[in-house]
């Protein structure tokens, strides 16, 4: 079957609240975001993800009606609904972080801070700079649940 495309409203509740909180700059930016739900989990390098972040310039953005580009997060249906409301709001801010400015003030998808192999960090751990920081990161956000706990309540509880 085809695959099948239709609005997302509850993926921009989330969108948006976050970057009420998190990402201000998305909103002073002006670019248009669109939130789509596909029937089909999308790819990236042939691993089925649950989304995609995207950005559309040029021709496919004018065909669309925005001449000067749009940002596109694209969520596959099945992955979203077989995760929980916490995992559905950190899901959506992974995404949002994708969103960015090129340094020639052009729109950019900002690649992840951290690219690496289990095997590797179970060997080699923290081996360079940046796997530190992910790896400070990480243990925060697990001992650290007051303010994410907070954050998440004050999504929710905004519906
Ligand atoms: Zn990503």
């Amino acid at each position: 079957m085809a695959k099948e495309f239709e609005p997302a409203p509850e993926v921009q509740e989330i969108a948006e609240k976050l970057i009420e909180i998190f990402k201000p700059e998305l909103e002073d930016w002006d670019i248009p975001i669109k939130y789509i739900f596909c029937s089909e989990n999308p790819k990236k390098d042939g691993r089925e993800c649950i989304g995609l972040a995207r950005k559309v310039t040029g021709f496919h953005a004018y065909l669309a009606g925005y001449p000067d580009g749009l940002f596109v997060l694209e969520t596959g249906l099945p992955a979203y609904r077989s995760l929980t409301p916490n995992q559905k709001i950190a899901y959506v801010h992974h995404e949002l972080c994708h969103f960015g400015i090129g340094e020639m003030g052009n729109m950019a998808i900002i690649p992840h801070d951290i690219e690496e192999f289990n095997e590797v960090a179970e060997v080699h751990g923290a081996y360079f700079e940046r796997l530190q920081i992910f790896a400070d990161a990480v243990e925060k956000g697990n001992s650290d649940t007051s303010a994410r706990a907070e954050m998440i309540k004050r999504i929710l509880d905004q519906d």
